[in-house]
Formats: structure tokens, sequence, C-alpha cells
């Protein structure tokens, strides 16, 4: 069975995140997320099975050789992310559409292969400069993973307009709303 996709990417720390844990807190009667899979240490507070599913990269590489993703990721290097094709199954077998918190490349390669039932959004930050004082402010990075971080950033900035929607998320009310009617309106329109 298909179900709907709903994309969000953006470069880390552009806000993506908060704005999908809210779609998911209002409508998880129509909404689920996509835990990947990812081979990074958990950070303060994640859960495993929640947040993620932290597996070591031998797991992962296995993972990959049975052919169990529908896309996977080297993000950074050494470090890979990927969504389970058992994951997507799962939450369409319960009649929800899922949610993707992905990044760039990720999001684009899923929107090729579900091109009618995936609706890809690219979330932009107000600038490069906010975006990077946000990723220092979380505190979660080495100096040399937030250059790395930061330099994705910069490459992904330009690859917002190969999506379906953009939100500019200059203030995060505003952008969490326009999210909303984004999404909801994509969805009636496929029940048409
Ligand atoms: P973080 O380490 O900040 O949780 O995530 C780093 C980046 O990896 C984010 O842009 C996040 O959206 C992305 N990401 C998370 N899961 C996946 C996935 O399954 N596939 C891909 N390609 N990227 C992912």
């Amino acid at each position: 069975m298909k179900g709907k996709l709903i994309i969000f990417s953006a470069p880390s720390g552009a806000g993506k995140t908060t704005i999908v844990n809210r779609l998911l807190a209002s409508h998880n009667d129509k909404l689920a997320f996509s835990i990947s899979a990812s081979t990074r240490e958990p950070r303060l507070g994640e859960v495993d099975g929640r947040d993620y599913y932290f597996i070591g990269k031998e797991d992962f590489l296995h993972k990959i050789a049975n052919q169990e993703f529908i896309e996977f990721e080297e993000v950074y290097s050494g470090t890979f992310y990927g969504t389970l094709k058992s994951e997507v199954d799962r939450i369409w077998a319960s009649g929800k559409s899922v949610i993707f918190d992905i990044d760039v490349v990720g999001g684009q390669r899923l929107k090729s292969k579900f091109p009618e039932e995936a609706l890809s959004i690219f979330v932009n930050p107000p600038s490069l400069e906010v975006l990077k004082e946000r990723l220092i402010g979380r505190g979660t990075d080495s100096e040399e993973k937030l250059k790395e971080r930061f330099a994705k950033a910069e490459i992904e900035l330009k690859e917002a307009d190969k999506f379906d929607v953009i939100i500019n998320n200059i203030d995060l009310e505003e952008a969490c709303q326009e999210a909303e009617q984004i999404v909801l309106d994509f969805l009636n329109k496929c029940k048409k």
C-alpha cells in the first residue's frame, strides 16, 4: 500500500525539526514521523527509536547491502543517515502519511522516487549568519563538525528552488502556521 509523503528538508539549524514536531503534535491522527537510522551518537535528551534508530556503522552497511533503505546518505563524513523501507511501510499500513526530516539531497531523492505521492518542502533560514549562530548556540558539535555543517549549509541553500514549496522561517510561529496550511491543503487535495 502506498500513502503520502511529506518531506521537510533544510540545512541543519534552519528550524525544520521544530516545524515537523509542531505538525506531529497537532495532527498525529494523520501524520507519523519517519524515524531514520543514523550512525551518529545520540545527543543529550535524544531517545533511540524515537528520534533515530541509533545503530553502528557495521549494522548500517549491512542494511545497505540488504537493500533495506529507500534512501541513505553519508550526510557528514563518516556519519550515515537513512530511511528504512520498513519504517515507511509501517506508517502507511497504519493509514497515516509519512513526514520526513531529511537533508536536502535525501529530500530530492525521495521526491524523485515518489513524484505524485510526495510533497517536498524546503525550510529557508533567515540567513546563513542566523543559521550559524543557531548551530553554535546548540553547543552539540565540535568546532570541526560545525565547520562541516556550515559548509554543507551553504551548498544546500542553493537547492531551495528544486523543492515544491519554500517556507521562509523568519518568524517561527508564522512558519509553523504556513507549514500546517500547506500540508493540510496537500492532503485534502490528494483525497479528491
Ligand atoms: P542531525 O545530525 O542534525 O540530526 O541531522 C543531520 C542532517 O541529516 C539533517 O539535515 C537531517 O534532516 C538529516 N537526516 C536525518 N535523517 C536522514 C535520512 O534518513 N536521510 C538523509 N538523507 N538525511 C537525513
